[in-house]
């Protein structure tokens, strides 16, 4: 049984930067991993299931937190930004700045070696089977390495990057901080395909070499989106997400039994530019299946002993499904603020708050906003979406609304809207009431509690106004 002072669960992309934060502020740092160095990152047998897009300022935070440069062939491909299109391709938005699109496989061993460099000690080929608890705190991580053999490593922090499944948080005593579980309508499942094409039309709208698309349409991709994402070597991310009541509603109202695996190839099948696809299967990266979260973050990321990163926290975006990012960020930021409880000699409840105040400052203020609005979102079919894109808002107030800023509707703007001709009023007011809320939302982040002491009530005022939207926005895909 050894003695760390930080144990990093997971060597993907928010554990291996977790690593390295901590390990560069001094501590003695265990960072382990279910797979061999050759499959650094992979996060199912299905490989490094991923969109691979990421906005560049999250390369440049972690490039400012920890000194870390990232380059070609890394940053495969760099993007203009995200564009999003209506279900009806008439109206397109541009979302998020400009950014990259990653090689995981490549990205994920330059993170496990930039945390070596740092100092951090690297264990692959152990599985993490949960975590040692002891009077109610975490005081480590028990599991099995290569041989079979059962392992127990103890640690003052133990920081959980095992991602969406992590076997740490599935198993911590049910407490009032981090939950166990994520609620299935809070998940989209995924899949993905990584391949080669030819060009059958020029059109921007279906690939567009310098800009990640997304499209909207409730009939190919209920409760989610299809994407195209631009790779090198005339290749393609080509994707699609779904919520599971938006696609039982949807397949029941149609009377179709589609699955996730049968809508991807419906979408290629629709998408007009790309045509004859040829996986590519290098590094067995070419088609996979996972699942992502689309809700704020969890109310605390830290329990005693115990600080969690990336999707094992349900960080991914709400809206854009966007992990890559989250992840990086809140590694660099857990990383650090392990390593100056070791310094200061406190790793109680109290010093650890720090990580959610910081991580909120930099990211995690406006997911619960977020949420909201993509909880309102699910409850439009595809005509609502195309009248609210082409009549609701301005460009200018969808993009604020996509970086969780909430656009001032006001009173005279909406009357005006009102008299260029919305006929559809209730569902404007219900816009109305979905902004008022991502509102609240913020307001109620920016006055996140200082200390553990005033958790509970803030936390039961968050829970109880989601409770509120879920009530009201219900799927209703067609
Ligand atoms: C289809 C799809 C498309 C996506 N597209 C995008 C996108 O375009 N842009 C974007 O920003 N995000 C996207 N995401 C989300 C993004 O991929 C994740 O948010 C990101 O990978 C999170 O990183 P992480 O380090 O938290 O977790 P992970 O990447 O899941 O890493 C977890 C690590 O822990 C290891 N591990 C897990 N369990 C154990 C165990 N028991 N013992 C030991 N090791 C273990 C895994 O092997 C892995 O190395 C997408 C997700 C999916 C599924």
């Amino acid at each position: 049984m050894e003695e760390y002072d930080v144990i990093v669960a997971g060597s993907g992309i928010g554990g291996s930067l977790a690593a390295a934060g901590a390990a560069k502020g001094g501590a003695k740092v265990l960072l382990l991993d279910r797979n061999d160095y050759s499959q650094a990152g992979k996060k199912t047998n299905w490989g490094w299931v991923c969109g691979d897009a990421v906005a560049k300022t999250h390369v440049d935070f972690v490039r400012d937190e920890l000194g870390l440069k990232l380059a070609e062939p890394v940053l495969d491909v760099a993007v203009e930004g995200v564009q999003v299109l209506s279900p009806d391709m008439t109206r397109k938005f541009q979302f998020e700045g400009a950014g990259f699109s990653l090689d995981r496989p490549k990205f994920a061993k330059v993170l496990v070696d930039f945390a070596k460099k740092s100092g951090a000690e690297y264990r692959p080929n152990c599985e993490v089977g949960g975590p040692v608890v002891e009077d109610g705190k975490v005081a480590g991580v028990y599991g099995r390495d290569e041989k079979g053999e059962q392992f127990q490593y103890r640690a003052k922090i133990t920081i959980d990057a095992l991602g969406i499944a992590s076997t740490i948080r599935r198993k911590l005593p049910q407490n009032n901080y981090i939950e166990n579980t994520v609620s299935t309508d809070d998940i989209e499942s995924t899949g993905r395909y990584i391949a080669s094409f030819e060009v059958k039309e020029e059109d921007i709208n279906y690939y567009d070499p310098k800009n990640a698309l997304i499209h909207l349409n409730q009939q190919l991709a209920p409760g989610g989106y299809g994407w195209v994402f631009p790779k090198s070597g005339k290749r393609v991310n080509i994707g699609l997400g779904v919520e599971k009541k938006s696609l039982e509603i949807r397949n029941s109202k149609l009377n179709k039994t589609d699955t996730l695996h049968t809508l991807i190839d419906q979408y290629i099948e629709w998408n007009r530019a790309v045509t004859n696809l040829k996986l590519d299967d290098q590094d067995k990266n070419g088609k996979g299946y996972w699942s992502v979260t689309v809700r704020r973050q969890f109310d605390s990321l830290v329990y005693p002993g115990y600080m969690g990163a990336g999707d094992s926290m349900a960080m991914p975006n709400p809206i854009s499904a966007g992990g890559i990012g989250p992840a990086m960020s809140s590694g660099a930021i857990a990383g650090k603020i392990a390593a100056e409880a070791i310094a200061a000699g406190d790793t109680s409840m109290d010093f650890l708050w720090k990580y959610n105040l910081r991580y909120n400052e930099v990211y995690g203020n406006k997911t619960a906003g977020l949420e909201v609005f993509r909880i309102y979102l699910q409850s439009l079919n595809n005509e609502l979406i195309n009248y609210g894109m082409s009549k609701f808002l301005t460009k200018e107030e969808a993009i604020a609304i996509s970086y969780g800023n909430v656009p001032e509707i006001s009173i005279a703007s909406a009357f005006t809207k009102v008299l260029s001709g919305i006929s559809n009023i209730n569902a404007f007011k219900e816009l109305l009431y979905a902004v008022k809320t991502m509102k609240e939302m913020n307001e109620t982040y920016a006055n996140y509690p200082k200390d553990p002491s005033s958790f509970g009530a803030w936390k039961a005022k968050v829970n109880a106004k989601m409770h509120e939207v879920k009530e009201r926005f219900k799927p209703n895909p067609i």
